[in-house]
């Protein structure tokens, strides 16, 4: 057999060539990693970090493996004549190589890797945001700033976020990203000033986390609009990453000049970069993206059903997802293929040509559920621990504000609770929203996700 370790360098440089790997990238992931042990069908290899960097381990290990782990296995095989298991496990600045490996740091970023430009679907609808956004992740700071991102819901704004910040983190993973909500930093900043009494620093480490990153993105920037102090602290943060050229990204459900309530001096900022709006998605998007996702989860549907959903389900890539999603638990379930008329009965509640989709107690139960991770068990369950019964009221809240039903009706809903506590419930949240700003903006989010539009 040929030795691994003699040849080390060669199956590196191969992967390399072969795959055109920018040097880059070679750079920061492959030069750095070191054989650590091998044995008859496993290889272990190490990838040096420096201790005093504060890191998510996993995202560099499973980054690794998920881009270059099959090129290397392949080119390994090639030498070696070996199919070995490949693990990546991160090593201490002792172990590491002589010459220097490249610093990664990673303040937590909170991207999803799962949101990247090779599965964004292009069509006429989002060409332009997403040539916008590939230009940002290529050069940020430097040309479009801020970039501006607008569209309704589930057109792919967030995705486009995640997107950008998986591409810069793969280029040069010592960038500091930071993905946040609009609704995170609300919470940020109100945290900030309640605790700053007792820590006086509470106000100076949130502006110091927010102005030291390279690139900052806020979604959905229409929930900050009019809560004053928010942002006041946003207007600073931005000007103060603009004036230093780093990179801001912003995404709303409007334009700048849509926005009534935008307060000019954020209008003049917004429209000082680059603005991309993403539109409806046409038939062709739908369809192709329809087939991609179906092909990504392995689930065979005929053409009939995939136009059947392309056709109805025209507004909304979530619900488009939503709908496929919905067939696919169905055919698992029941082991057998997704007949038209199988498609029709299950998407019923999605689709529907003519009215707007009915808000009923089940839909509000479920994305409350889903909002605060509870379980549709707990939701109707017997718990009166706080993290059960507070998302418990809310949704009694929303059901008796956002639908016509009876409160016995709601009661019914939520696992056969009577009529008072279904008022109990109601009376509380309705009296701590009125003072309670972080309760407000849960709420507001809350409602957005159930009624899109
Ligand atoms: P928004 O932030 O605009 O409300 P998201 O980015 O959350 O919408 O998109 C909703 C869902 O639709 C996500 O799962 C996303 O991956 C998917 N999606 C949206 N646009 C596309 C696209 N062009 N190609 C593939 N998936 C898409
Ligand atoms: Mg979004």
């Amino acid at each position: 057999m040929i030795s691994l370790k003699e040849n080390w360098q060669n199956i590196l440089e191969t992967v390399k060539n072969e795959y055109s790997i920018k040097e880059m990238l070679f750079k920061t992931w492959l030069a750095p990693l070191t054989i650590i042990e091998v044995t008859e069908k496993d290889l272990v290899l190490g990838y040096p970090t420096s201790e005093s960097m504060e890191m998510d381990e996993s995202f560099l290990t499973s980054h690794i493996m998920k881009h270059y782990g099959l090129q290397l296995k392949v080119a390994i095989e090639e030498v070696t004549g070996v199919s070995y298991n490949l693990k990546v496990k991160l090593i201490g600045s002792e172990e590491k190589k002589p010459e220097k490996a490249p610093a990664v740091s990673h303040i937590n970023s909170n991207i999803n890797e799962i949101y990247t430009f090779s599965n964004f679907v292009v069509g006429s609808n989002n060409r332009f945001a997403q040539q916008a956004a590939l230009a940002v992740a290529e050069t940020p700071g430097e040309l479009y700033n801020p970039l501006y991102i607008y569209g309704g819901p589930g057109l792919g704004k967030t995705h486009l976020l995640h997107a950008i910040g998986n591409y810069i983190l793969e280029e040069n993973p010592n960038t500091k990203v930071l993905y946040v909500t609009s609704e995170t930093f609300t919470n940020e900043v109100i945290e900030s000033m309640r605790t700053s009494n007792v820590n006086t620093k509470a106000m100076t480490n949130f502006r110091e986390k927010y102005r030291m990153v390279d690139v900052l993105m806020i979604d959905d920037i229409q929930f900050i609009i009019g809560k004053e102090q928010t942002q006041e602290e946003f207007f600073h943060t931005f000007n103060a990453l603009k004036e230093a050229k780093k990179q801001i990204i912003i995404t709303s459900d409007q334009s700048p000049k849509e926005m009534k309530t935008l307060e000019e001096r954020f209008r003049t900022r917004f429209e000082m970069g680059l603005m991309a709006d993403i539109g409806l998605p046409e038939y062709e998007l739908r369809m192709a993206i329809l087939q991609k996702k179906a092909e990504e989860k392995n689930f065979k549907l005929s053409d009939e059903v995939i136009n059947y959903i392309a056709t109805n389900v025209k507004t909304n890539i979530r619900e488009l997802e939503g709908a496929l999603n919905k067939l696919l638990a169905v055919s698992r379930l029941t082991n057998t293929e997704v007949t038209i008329e199988i498609a029709m009965k299950e998407l019923q509640n999605i689709i529907d040509p003519d009215k707007p989709r009915e808000i009923t107690p089940q839909t509000i139960i479920e994305i409350v559920c889903e909002h605060f991770s509870v379980t549709l068990d707990q939701m109707t369950g017997k718990s009166r621990s706080n993290d059960i019964s507070r998302p418990r009221q809310i949704a009694m809240y929303l059901c008796k504000t956002m639908t016509e039903c009876s409160l016995e009706v709601i009661g019914s809903f939520l696992g056969g609770r009577n009529h008072s506590t279904i008022i109990h419930g109601v009376q509380k949240i309705a009296d701590e929203y009125e003072i309670d700003q972080d309760l407000k903006t849960q709420i507001d989010v809350i409602k957005k996700k159930i009624r899109p539009s």
